[in-house]
């Protein structure tokens, strides 16, 4: 006997129920991202390893530990991608559309990063997002808010809003240099992960989950002290559209994001319900990405990503009617499986979900049909078919009524067969 073949750690299979609650937040997501004017998008999986390397910035974790990074058999350097925000700065160069800015985008798909699994955290995982490209006004940062707060708000999520500003390029690499000073200070009370940070990647310890960091962070330089009278401007910008429309946030002056690109917006919306990894919608502007992949000087851009996994942990699926039933149908008798089947192509033809269950006795079949938690089962028999019908039942309850053809679709084409049709 061989070994069967284990699924690689970190990777899920998505199999009935959880794909249809995967769907439903997708669907859900893409449906609130098209009443904002959003479009869809689909980029490759695979990229070559430079352009998440040039972007996340070679220094962050996303590139020095979690990218899925190979040479393939044409000696060219790939990468799956660990986010989506490059790939569509990519794509908008590659397709030519900065001549037709803004372009915002809507897309969902899976990310691949090599992190220790954990609940809510693993290495293949799926995003939706939006990217709001070629924008320089604060408006945008806060529609991209406002689109993914009425997406938690769909999905019956309640998760705190957290804001701040990361400035831009100068008064940026002078806060990063007093941190770098302040923690080289402090570095004999620092975590190990946090002492390899300080000389590449010092904001990122703010964000450090270790108690001894957070003590240490308590007295760290804030960005407050470097920003510039324009950066204050923009960020009360946004933080007044966002007042205009009724959001609530936290400002943190500790909120960093984890790749290097953003300036000025930084936002997470966080909840307390799933544990440690709690953001579930997380993004910023990031004006200076295209630059970094040979596009143009200043693409002002702004958008977030969301993690479709965290999404599924907290969402309320009872109220989210996203139970589509279908009918099973059941021949009885062999004789009667090829005018069952055409029945069946009848309904679906109309709209209705049937699934014919074909095979083994009369009992096999109900057996089945309760198996697969149907509520209404058709049978379709000699009888039934001499008066030109089938017979519905209803399976909670054992009524039985026999129907038309055309009776039956009447009765489901506008329903979800089940939830709002009686027997
Ligand atoms: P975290 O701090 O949780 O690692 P991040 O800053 O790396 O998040 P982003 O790159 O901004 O996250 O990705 C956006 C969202 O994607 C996150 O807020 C989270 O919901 C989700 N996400 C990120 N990494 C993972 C993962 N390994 N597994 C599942 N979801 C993830
Ligand atoms: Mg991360």
């Amino acid at each position: 006997m061989k070994q069967p073949i284990a699924k690689v750690r970190g990777m899920h299979d998505y199999v009935g129920t959880e794909f249809a609650q995967m769907q439903t937040v997708i669907n859900i997501a893409a449906h609130q991202a098209h009443l904002y004017g959003y479009q869809g998008i689909t980029t490759p999986i695979l990229e070559k390893a430079e352009l998440f390397a040039r972007t996340a910035g070679e220094a962050s974790d996303v590139v020095m530990k979690e990218m899925y990074r190979f040479t393939d058999q044409g000696g060219e350097d790939l990468a799956l991608r660990p986010e989506g925000t490059a790939s569509v700065v990519r794509a908008v160069m590659s397709e030519g559309l900065t001549q037709t800015l803004p372009q915002k985008f809507f897309y969902s798909g899976a990310m691949f990063r090599r992190e220790r699994p954990q609940k809510g955290r693993l290495r293949q995982f799926h995003q939706c997002a939006v990217e709001y490209i070629g924008t320089q006004s604060p408006f945008a940062d806060a529609e991209v808010i406002i689109c993914g707060y009425r997406i938690l708000q769909q999905l019956n999520i309640s998760a705190t809003l957290e804001i701040n500003t990361l400035g831009r390029y100068q008064s940026r690499d002078s806060w990063r240099d007093a941190l770098r000073d302040y923690y080289n200070a402090h570095r004999d009370k620092l975590s190990q992960a946090s002492i390899d940070r300080i000389a590449r990647n010092p904001l990122r310890i703010l964000d450090s989950k270790d108690a001894g960091d957070q003590a240490i962070n308590n007295n760290a330089p804030l960005f407050e002290e470097f920003i510039t009278d324009e950066e204050q401007n923009f960020y009360n910008q946004v933080k007044a559209y966002l007042d205009e429309a009724g959001l609530e946030y936290v400002e943190n002056p500790k909120l960093v994001r984890g790749l290097d690109y953003y300036n000025d917006t930084a936002f997470e919306f966080i909840s307390d319900q799933i544990g440690a990894q709690g953001t579930v919608l997380a993004g910023g502007r990031y004006d200076g990405l295209s630059e970094m992949i040979g596009g143009p000087k200043h693409l002002p851009s702004v958008g977030w990503a969301s993690g479709v996994e965290r999404l599924m942990l907290l969402a309320d699926f009872g109220k989210l009617n996203m139970q589509r039933n279908i009918l099973g149908l059941i021949p009885a008798g062999d004789d009667n499986i090829s005018h069952a089947a055409t029945n069946a192509e009848k309904l679906r033809i109309s709209g209705i979900a049937v699934t014919l269950i074909p095979n083994g006795s009369m009992k096999q079949k109900f057996n089945r049909a309760n198996q697969l938690g149907l509520k209404y089962v058709l049978i379709c028999g000699d009888d039934e078919i001499k008066q030109n019908g089938m017979k519905l039942k209803n399976m909670q309850t054992g009524d039985e009524q026999l129907l038309t053809l055309d009776a039956l679709i009447k009765k489901f084409a506008q329903s979800d067969m089940g939830q709002s049709v009686n027997v």
